[in-house]
């Protein structure tokens, strides 16, 4: 087993930068498990499956092969022989693989791969249920929060500078309903693990959070 750090929170709170950049300093691998869940509703929606329709998501998860690879450091999701890593960002998938991921059937699809990961590796996770049922005995475990204004703010800068069209009350709403599903689904919501230490990254810059967290890490290695 290899160290785990375990980080959850809702959408936009900084989680996959700042898991990257402290994977980095530490020589961890970094594994963000959002890219699996958008990696399957991808796969859904290009198939155009109905989610409450059990019986044509059953059939379509068998045929749906998500993996799992590294380039240059970086996380590469294959759906079947494809690398989409570059496909999985839009709002849509976001939305679909929030819709999608409350699904017991998807999430034991995902709940191997992500344990086997940490089994053969020291790893940063990122997500939304690792600190709680992934890995529970993760020796570090964060749950990284921002106020909704930070995280839509944040999240309109990014789309914005990549071209994207959209408003900042388009996302803060895509963000709250997202936020309403994570946390009150039946299965895996999203909430603080009893030992997660809490990081609000509001008023934080990048810099502070990464570094908060290695230092976390470090003392908790030595222990
Ligand atoms: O973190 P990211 O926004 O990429 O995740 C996309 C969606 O996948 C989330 O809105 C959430 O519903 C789902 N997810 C999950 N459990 C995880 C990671 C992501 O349910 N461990």
């Amino acid at each position: 087993m290899g160290f785990a750090i375990a980080i959850d929170g809702p959408a936009g709170a900084g989680k996959s930068t700042i898991a990257r950049g402290a994977a980095k300093k530490l020589g961890f691998i970094y594994v963000d498990t959002g890219a699996m869940y958008r990696t399957i509703a991808l796969g859904l929606l290009r198939m155009g499956v109905d989610c409450s329709d059990e019986a044509a998501l059953a059939k379509a998860l068998d045929q749906i092969t998500v993996s799992i690879g590294y380039s240059g450091g970086e996380q590469q999701m294959m759906l079947g022989e494809e690398n989409v890593t570059g496909l999985i960002r839009t709002e849509e998938v976001s939305r679909m693989a929030s819709i999608s991921s409350a699904v017991p059937m998807v999430r034991e699809k995902l709940l191997q791969m992500q344990r086997d990961l940490a089994a053969a590796h020291n790893v940063i996770m990122d997500g939304r249920d690792i600190g709680t049922r992934i890995l529970p005995d993760a020796p570090l475990k964060i749950y990284l929060t921002a106020s909704i204004e930070a995280r839509a703010q944040r999240r309109f800068k990014e789309m914005t500078e990549k071209g994207t069209a959209c408003t900042i009350e388009e996302i803060r709403a895509d963000i709250e309903e997202r936020d309403l599903r994570d946390m009150n689904r039946e299965i895996a919501p999203l909430r603080q693990a009893e030992d997660a230490v809490l990081v609000d990254s509001s008023d934080m810059t990048i810099a502070e959070v990464t570094s908060r967290i290695t230092g976390l890490a470090r003392e908790r290695m030595q222990q």
